[in-house]
This record gives C-alpha cells, structure tokens and sequence, in this order.
C-alpha cells in the first residue's frame, strides 16, 4: 500500500487520511509519496477521450490507498466539480496552433485553488464523519485562498473555519467572496495589519500547544498533500488531449508563488505524462526564476505587485523538489532547510541544476510588461485575462520565440473580473462577473474587525466554536 513520507525524514509513514489531515508533517518536512504510481502511455493516449471525472477517478486512485474505496472516491470528486460553471471543468482554449490556455477559474470563487480546495473540503468531511471527529480551521490570506477555503468548508458539519485578512487590503470582490457567506461555520475577521501579522497570528495559535489541543486545529495551506494530488489532474487531462492532438509532449506555462501548483505538473510527469517542459513564470518577485537560471536560492524583499497572488518570497512546497534534487535524502533537506532559515541562501551543484534544466525552465515579468500582455492579448485575441495568468502567457510567448516548433498549455489561474482594476487600466475593458455572482455587491456581509492582539483572537475563536457546537 502507498505510505507517505516527510522530506525532513524524521516524522512518521502516514496513509493518505492521516497524511491529508496532518498537513505539515510533524518535522517540519513536507509529506510526499514513498514511489510515484505509474500510468503506462497507452492508457495515457486514450485519456484523450475521457471526461474530466473518469481522469481526476483514475489520477487519484492509486495514491488515496485503503483509505478511500473506488466508490467513496468518485462520490467525493462529483461533488466536488459539481459547483464548477463549466461541464469540462478545465476548458482547454486555442490562442494560436502552439499556444493555448487552461482555464482552471470556473469554480465558485474564479481562481484554480477551487480545484484543489473543493475536493479537500469533501475529503476532509468524509474522514473527520468515519473518525467522529471535530476540527477548527484558522488560516491567513491575502485573498484567493480565504474564499476558496470558505465555499470548501461553509456548512460541513464538523468543521468550523476561521479566516484572517488584513483590513482594508485585499480587493472588494476578495473581500465579498469570504464575507457575504452566511453558513454558521464560518467566522471572517479583518486583523487591523497586514497579511504577515494575520499569517504570524495564526502560526501563534499553532504554537500554542494547549490552545491547538483545545480547539483541534487543522491547516489546509497549499501544502497539503490532497491539494497537489487534485491539481495533478488538469495537467494529465489538459496534456492527453493535446498529445493526442499534436503527437508532441507539450510544455505548461505556470504562474507561480508557493509552487504547489507547478508542483503538481511535476507529479504529472512522474506518472508518466509525456511533457517537453515546466516552465515557472514569476512576477517581479522571482527567487524562482533567479533559482533556476543561477542554482542559487537567495531571498530578497517581497514588492507588491498586480499579481498579488504571487507575491511571495519562500515557496513552500519547492521543498518537495529540492527533497528529489536531493535524490530522496531527508537528511540534506533537512541541514539545507535549516541552513536557509537560518543563514540564508544556497547554491545546488552544477551537476543536479543541469538535469533540472531538462524539465523546468523560467521567466518573470514586471507590472508594466504584464499589463502589455493583457492589452496585447485582448487586442490580438480578443480574450481577457487576469493580471496572474498574463504572468504566464508573457513567459510562455518568451519561450515560443525561442523555441517555435514547442506546444505550450499556459494555466489560466484566476478570472478577469476577480482583479477588474487592473485588467480595467491595461484594456480598457471591464471585465463581467460571472451571472452567479453578479448580485455580489448588494449581498449582506457578514466579519469582524478585530485589532492584532493574539489574546483577543484566542477568545473569539473559543467563543465561536462554543458557540456553533
Ligand atoms: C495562489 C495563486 C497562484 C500561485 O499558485 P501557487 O500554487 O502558490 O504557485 C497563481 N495565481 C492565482 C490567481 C492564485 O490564486
């Protein structure tokens, strides 16, 4: 049966509940399969005419073990792309004969963590019923992942989600998506500061033992195995159609931040997806980018940009690849890690960076250039995109120029409307919500403003948890 194992080597084999509801793995490490599973490459051409459900079923299976039956498996992943405005779930749309875009923003907030968030809410509620079990979720966002956590967890019983954003600083669509749900599970504070004090206010609450004890805390951040598992499946639906298609492996274009995302493209290709590239597009804050040309992971300062989903200084799942550079020993993980929280940065041998170079590739884009993606895209297709998915488009048309006769799949990672300012001053065009949410500025809302006082959190955390049951 698959196990999972930390990359830091020192916390114990889990199955895939264990590993789903622990997150982070009890080291500090990140949990990753013990072996890969396989597809062979004829099932892979003949994914080509299957449904997105019949690929996620057949993805998923083999890394969910004993702990969820063919039949569980394939009830959860219903419902969860039931929500999803689109029959295909990931539509795959055509640019130019070697450029094309996978939209992953038709869940119920418009970013691609609904693909991975939806399912996790539905695995989460299946073992936390066999187990009888209750947990308290706290997280921090800038903005994306609070409201995809919302609509993932919103009126599952033995849940109770609390979400921290800085007040006055994410977006009013952000904003509305986490603050109009009603569901009596769900409790929205604005934290009078920034997303740092939220994200330091939550990782308090964790390291208070008794605390964490008392109020069954869980983590659903994008390291969480079951996220990377569920995002693998577009890059093996996306690449079997475009495969079959071109008879070429096909590159993926990925706006990256904490890399769990291009991650699972990684995942994907292990199994056995035929890909030429995975190319990491970066905004202007790109210690991936300079990592990939250089070999050298250093930080520098995080500077806000129009991708605000990305601006990120230390990805934390790029641990999983570094603990595979490492050919799979926890202990060189371990020492690097430390050494760079530490210390600071570090180089990988020439060696190991030359046969990374073989699979992954980068690039980034400052503001100005991104806002000329997005003008250029709407002038020369006619198709809007958000400020992260121009991230990636600019870097993938970069790569095209260099290598023409290369396929390219670039991830749509978030709809034009969830950032309408910025889209608004490079087209021109205001970009439409969605009909469902088109009443979103009239709905009533529902948050706490609350100073950045750790103690005061505590109490209403305890409160509200009492107080829903
Ligand atoms: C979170 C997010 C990203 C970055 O994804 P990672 O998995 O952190 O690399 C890119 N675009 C959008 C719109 C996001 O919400």
């Amino acid at each position: 049966m698959l196990r999972y194992i930390s990359t830091r080597g020192q916390a114990p084999r889990l199955g895939f509940a264990d590993t789903t509801l622990a997150g982070l793995a009890s080291d500090g490490g990140l949990y990753v399969p013990e072996a890969c599973p396989k597809i062979e490459p004829g099932e892979i051409g003949n994914m080509a005419n299957q449904n997105y459900l019949e690929i996620a079923w057949r993805v998923m299976l083999p890394f969910v073990s004993e702990d969820l039956s063919s039949e569980d498996l394939l009830r959860l992943l219903k419902a969860s792309y039931k929500n999803f405005d689109t029959k295909d779930i990931a539509p795959l749309k055509e640019l130019e004969d070697n450029l094309h875009v996978l939209e992953l923003f038709h869940g119920p907030t418009l970013a691609f963590k609904d693909v991975a968030l939806q399912f996790l809410g539905n695995v989460f509620d299946h073992f936390l019923k066999i187990r009888k079990e209750k947990v308290t979720i706290v997280g921090a966002t800038s903005g994306d992942t609070g409201s995809a956590a919302i609509e993932a967890f919103r009126g599952k019983p033995n849940v109770n989600i609390f979400i921290f954003h800085p007040h006055k600083r994410v977006s009013d669509v952000q904003r509305r998506q986490m603050t109009t749900v009603q569901d009596s599970n769900v409790f929205n504070v604005a934290i009078d500061g920034s997303f740092d004090d939220c994200q330091d206010l939550v990782k308090a609450m964790f390291n208070d033992a008794k605390f964490r004890a008392e109020m069954k805390l869980s983590a659903i951040n994008s390291i969480n195995w079951a996220r990377i598992l569920a995002q693998t499946v577009y890059y093996i639906y996306a690449g079997a159609k475009l495969h079959d298609k071109t008879g070429k492996d096909v590159t993926f274009c990925v706006p990256t931040g904490n890399f769990g995302n291009v991650y699972a493209g990684y995942v994907a290709q292990s199994m056995g997806l035929p890909v030429e590239r995975l190319l990491v597009a970066t905004n202007r804050n790109d210690i991936l980018h300079r990592f990939f040309v250089s070999g050298k992971m250093k930080t520098e300062g995080v500077v806000p940009t129009i991708s605000p989903s990305m601006d990120i200084q230390i990805s934390s799942n790029f641990e999983r690849l570094l603990f595979d550079m490492f050919g799979r020993m926890p202990k060189a993980v371990a020492q690097t890690m430390e050494h760079f929280r530490k210390d600071g940065p570090f180089k990988m041998d020439d060696k190991v960076m030359e046969g990374v170079r073989k699979l992954f590739a980068s690039g980034r884009m400052d503001d100005a250039q991104t806002s000329e993606v997005i003008k250029r895209t709407w002038q020369k297709y006619g198709y809007l995109v958000d400020p992260h998915t121009a991230v990636g488009l600019g870097v993938a048309q970069a790569y095209l120029a260099e290598n023409p006769k290369s396929t390219v799949i670039s991830l749509a990672t978030a709809h034009p409307a969830k950032f309408p300012d910025a889209v608004k001053r490079a087209s021109g065009v205001d970009p439409q919500l969605p009909e469902r949410l088109a009443d979103l500025h009239k709905r009533p809302e529902k948050y706490e403003v609350m100073a950045n006082d750790l103690a005061k959190v505590q109490d209403f955390v305890r409160s509200g948890v009492k107080h829903a049951g």
